[in-house]
């Protein structure tokens, strides 16, 4: 077990269990020192004994204490070869599977055994989009997903249409992720402390996800009339289609092209989208 009050730090390491080792900032190594809050990640995590769990990125093993105690089966990410080789030692014989790997190039087939997994993390913050993206990507696997991430960032994703949080984060994830934020949690109880707030929030998959008829077409939607946010869809979807398409979807389409994307709510996008599909495939 670990015992964080034994915890210090200074600018470049950091002395847990009296063993030394060194930050390293690049990969995000902000460790919650706070087991209360580590438990309520746990309990909202909703772990049951026959729950298959990935943790992303132990490091101290804060968090996986609690959670080897709650499940059947808990698969820890750490990149970092310092870590790594500290959880083996104080986890040894558990129902833990360690990888030492970086959670971006682990092909996720590869540990899937069927039943769906729950994620549990306190994410490296840079790594977050590309980590959500791929979640998405495998979004078949999991079953929830429970995560520390920036504020503003949890912000962004639970942002509804109409708000200027939105964009194409929150879009592309609550098309499929019903979204929750649980609670704030302030940078005191982290070593190093970070800059910003940090928040929980949890992910549950969509059980009535709108037909889509094609999902790049979709995605490339999306990205393009984000890029240009502050114009009107008119302006950027002339950009986005031939000009006959364009043309043909102004013609038949009773959307009103002169709000901004910000305005379009999930279902629009997806209607849009199959609509400019339809007009594609009858060209
Ligand atoms: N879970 C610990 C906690 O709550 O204090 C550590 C969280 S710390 C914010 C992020 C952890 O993710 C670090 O241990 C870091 O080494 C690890 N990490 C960073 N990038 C990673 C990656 N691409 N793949 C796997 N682990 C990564």
């Amino acid at each position: 077990m670990i015992y964080l009050s034994n915890f210090h730090s200074c600018e470049t390491s950091v002395v847990i269990n009296n063993r030394l080792i060194l930050k390293k900032k690049s990969l995000g190594q902000n460790f919650l020192i706070d087991d209360n809050i580590a438990r309520k990640i746990v309990r909202i995590a909703d772990i049951n004994q026959g729950d298959i769990v990935w943790e992303i990125g132990p490091g101290s093993g804060v968090l996986t204490k609690f959670l080897i105690e709650k499940c059947r089966k808990l698969y820890a990410f750490e990149i970092d070869n310092e870590w790594f080789g500290y959880l083996q030692s104080l986890f040894e014989q558990t129902n833990l599977t360690l990888i030492n790997a970086d959670i971006l190039q682990v092909d996720f087939a590869k540990y899937f055994d069927g039943k769906k997994v729950k994620i549990v993390a306190n994410l490296p913050y840079q790594i977050t989009s590309p980590l959500l993206f791929k979640i998405l990507d495998n979004r078949d696997l999991f079953s929830s997903i429970t995560l520390m991430i920036q504020d503003e960032v949890a912000d962004r994703i639970c942002a509804p249409s109409g708000n200027k949080e939105y964009g194409k984060l929150s879009i592309k994830l609550q098309l499929y992720y019903t979204i929750k934020k649980k609670f704030s949690v302030p940078p005191h109880v982290f070593r190093p402390q970070p800059k910003v707030r940090s928040a929980v929030v949890q992910l549950f998959p969509k059980q009535d996800v709108p037909e889509i008829l094609n999902h790049k077409q979709l995605w490339d939607l999306i990205d393009e009339v984000f890029n240009h946010r502050r114009k009107m869809l008119r302006v950027s979807l002339k950009l986005f289609l031939a000009k006959n398409e364009y043309e043909q979807l102004l013609d038949t389409s009773a959307m009103d092209f002169t709000r901004r994307p910000e305005a379009l709510s999930i279902q629009e996008f997806v209607e849009l989208s199959n609509t400019i599909e339809t007009i594609k495939k009858g060209a």
